[in-house]
């Protein structure tokens, strides 16, 4: 991950702080290092210095003015091989000086020359003015001739500055003292330069070693700081990215979207222009997850994406505001001809086909649309018009686009509530059963129930499951629902008396999900009710898809034991190949005949029931008539003799609570037409088995 070296503090840090650093120990190095390379020559000086007073037995004699004997001589060179003594001055007490010996000034013949000086030569004041060799103490060094005086040595080092010089030396001054009385003064020059240079060296060594060491010590948590800080800042950026953007496509959120949706209405206000709000959803998208997977969804939506930012002039914004629902804010359109063309320009572009993991999807949108201020002038009420467009656009067949009118208002806002009964419902066992009688003829004797599912909406009313039920299969949630009403309506009816059977009706989508002969064994093992109990009522409309799986599933739930009826036989397509395309144990027929039996031209329903009771007959299935009312309509079924009754006459739909008391006085109605039979002389009773719930 690379390091950023932008911030104000990396700066200092990957300037500053080495160059103080690097200042500092060589400054340290420095001081240090001429510190003890003067302290080094003073020693040298001093000891060399010592040693030649020591050693040069005629140094009273030299200072006197004699030549050095020859051991001297010898000992000054060996001193000046041995210790870099490069010049040797010896002054009488007075400080004048008696002898020079300097190897940097050499003789005709190479050696070292000791040139002594004549007393009365100098006295004379001999000495060439350019020669220092001449030069009294006093002259040549007052600060020596002080300390000389007081007894004492100086020792100084120096830098070298006269070419040919050694660059670095110490230059010593000592008394020569013999019996409490100073004999000589003996001044030593000591070449250092090569000391200075190891000294330098070593001491560019350790301050190279003691950066690497500073580097290590304070470079590897430093960048170690510097790497987490940039890691922060870069979690902190994404953290403020993701707030207001999709992580999925990168588009803008809803909750951005608003803002700025707000934001382009307050503009509005200004000025005479409009805004469009596009809300787009992908039609079916749940399958497309449900089938190909979540991956091939996702990247499917990321492709919605890409098109729709595509199509998105500087003015407009894109947003992904829910699952598969994305919103194209158009801002300053020209005319409400240039938003129903942007409207229909984003249909054309998005129902299209997309390369989806390699596979080829073909996908279609809806697309709802609402103008501000015209249609909504706060943002709620703007995205709400939108919302109800597109809801329009989906019931009107999907894969267009609807514009939205004051008229959708109503009839939408109503379905958008219905939906979310639905889902609180779920969400919170909301859903009710209601059980409606059916009656066996000619006795009329209570054999069963139909459980009938019931909804209340936000007010506590009752919905009409005619109502929610196709709803609740748009909103792909039936087959939550239907496993529900048939884990109920088993669980209820196996506490009933053993001859009552329960009729569950089951949706199309039950269906799709396969394996729903295994889901409902389950259930009937897990409440205990006995498979030849249950009915399962289904529409022709499962049959039209001409299934064969539809048909495996149904021979799999007969095999269970349980019962297959068809219901409201008589309207829809009724196509006769369904009764010999599978063999149903029930027909019911749609209560729509019983409706037809109260017209005028009743004598064509009367005929159609009839011959739909014995078709019923001739193929030994049971035959039930639906929305039996009257007791001309119980007197016609039963002449036409229909094997069973189901209506507001025997009973209406009622509670559970209710159930009880209607069973038990359905067996006291059949008891007291046991006894009524055994009795033949006395006068019929009610035929009907129950009141209550009537
Ligand atoms: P359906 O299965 O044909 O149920 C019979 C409908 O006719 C019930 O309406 C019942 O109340 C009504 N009905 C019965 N006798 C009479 C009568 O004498 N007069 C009149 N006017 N109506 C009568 P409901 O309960 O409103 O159910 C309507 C439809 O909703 C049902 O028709 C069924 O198709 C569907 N439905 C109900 N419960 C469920 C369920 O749990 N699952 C599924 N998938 N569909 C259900
Ligand atoms: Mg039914
Ligand atoms: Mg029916």
């Amino acid at each position: 991950m690379p390091l950023s070296f932008r911030t104000p503090l990396a700066k200092l840090f990957f300037g500053a702080v080495p160059v103080l650093v690097l200042a500092g120990t060589w400054l340290v190095a420095k001081t240090a290092v001429d510190r003890l390379l003067y302290h080094d020559a003073v020693l040298t000086g001093r000891s060399w210095t010592a040693y030649l007073v020591e050693n040069i037995k005629d140094l009273d004699d030299i200072a006197k003015g004699a030549k050095p004997s020859a051991d001297s001589q010898a000992f000054f060179d060996r001193a000046q091989k041995a210790g870099q003594v490069f010049r040797c001055v010896i002054y009488d007490p007075a400080g004048h000086v008696r002898l020079v010996v300097d190897s940097l000034e050499k003789s005709a013949d190479g050696r070292d020359e000791a040139k002594p000086k004549d007393a009365e030569e100098r006295d004379a004041g001999a000495k060439k003015p350019d020669d220092d060799d001449d030069e009294d103490l006093a002259e040549h060094n007052p600060a020596a001739a002080r300390a000389i005086a007081l007894g004492q040595p100086l020792i100084n080092a120096e830098e070298g500055e006269e070419p040919g010089r050694p660059e670095f030396f110490s230059e010593a001054y000592l008394p020569a003292i013999a019996n409490g009385k100073t004999i000589a003064i003996v001044e030593t020059y000591i070449d250092q330069t090569e000391k200075r240079n190891e000294f330098r060296r070593t001491s560019a060594l350790m301050s190279g070693a003691l950066l690497a060491l500073i580097a290590i010590a304070f470079g590897a948590p430093g960048l170690a700081w510097l790497k987490r800080s940039n890691e922060k800042r870069r979690a902190e950026a994404h953290i403020r990215f993701l707030v207001d953007h999709d992580s999925l496509t990168g588009l803008i959120n809803r909750n951005k979207l608003v803002d700025e949706t707000s934001a382009a209405l307050s503009e509005l206000e200004r000025t005479p222009e409009r805004l469009a709000l596009h809300h787009i959803d992908i039609d079916h998208f749940k399958d497309i997850n449900d089938t190909l997977g979540h991956g091939a969804g996702d990247a499917l939506l990321c492709g919605v994406a890409r098109r729709l930012a595509k199509l998105a002039s500087d003015h407009d914004r894109v947003a992904r505001v829910g699952g598969d629902e994305f919103v194209l804010l158009q801002g300053r359109p020209a005319s409400d001809g240039a938003i129903a063309a942007t409207a229909a320009e984003i249909r054309r572009q998005l129902s299209s086909t997309y390369e989806v993991n390699g596979q080829t999807v073909n996908v279609s949108v809806s697309v709802g649309v609402a103008i501000a201020p015209v249609h909504g002038d706060t943002v709620v009420r703007l995205m709400k018009s939108a919302e109800l467009a597109l809801y329009d656009s989906k019931i009107a067949g999907r894969d267009g686009v609807s514009i939205f009118s004051n008229e959708m208002d109503e009839e939408l806002a109503e379905r958008l509530r219905l939906e979310r009964a639905i889902r609180d419902a779920l969400a919170s066992d909301g859903f009710e059963l209601y059980y409606q009688p059916v009656v066996e003829m000619p006795k009329s004797r209570l054999c069963g129930f139909e459980a009938l599912l019931r909804m209340r909406d936000a007010t506590g009313a009752i919905v009409s499951p005619a109502l929610f039920i196709p709803l609740a299969e748009q909103m792909g949630l039936i087959d939550k629902i239907g496993e529900w009403v048939l884990r109920e309506a088993s669980r209820t009816a196996q506490a009933w008396p053993a001859n009552l059977k329960v009729a569950v009706n089951l949706s199309p989508a039950q269906f799709a999900r396969g394996e729903l002969a295994a889901r409902v064994e389950r259930i009937l093992a897990e409440t205990g009710l006995a498979a030849d109990r249950l009915e399962l009522e289904i529409t022709e409309g499962l049959l039209l898809s001409n299934s064969v799986d539809v048909l495996a599933e149904l021979r799999k739930l007969k095999a269970l034991g349980v019962s297959i009826v068809m219901d409201d036989f008589g309207t829809g397509h009724s196509s006769l190949s369904y009764l010999w395309r599978f063999p149903f144990d029930k027909i019911k027929i749609d209560r729509a005949f019983m409706l037809a039996l109260e017209a005028e031209d009743r004598a064509n329903a009367e005929t159609i029931v009839k011959t739909i009771i014995d078709l019923g007959r001739s193929l030994n299935v049971t035959v039930t008539v639906e929305g039996v009312e009257t007791v001309r309509q119980v007197d016609f079924v039963k002449a036409a003799r229909c094997d069973q009754i189901q209506g507001y006459y025997f009973g209406r739909p009622m509670p559970q609570l209710d159930l009880a008391a209607y069973i038990a006085t359905a067996c006291l109605a059949e008891l007291a037409a046991a006894n009524e039979a055994a009795a033949p002389n006395r006068a019929p009773s009610d035929a009907r088995p129950g009141l209550v719930g009537a």
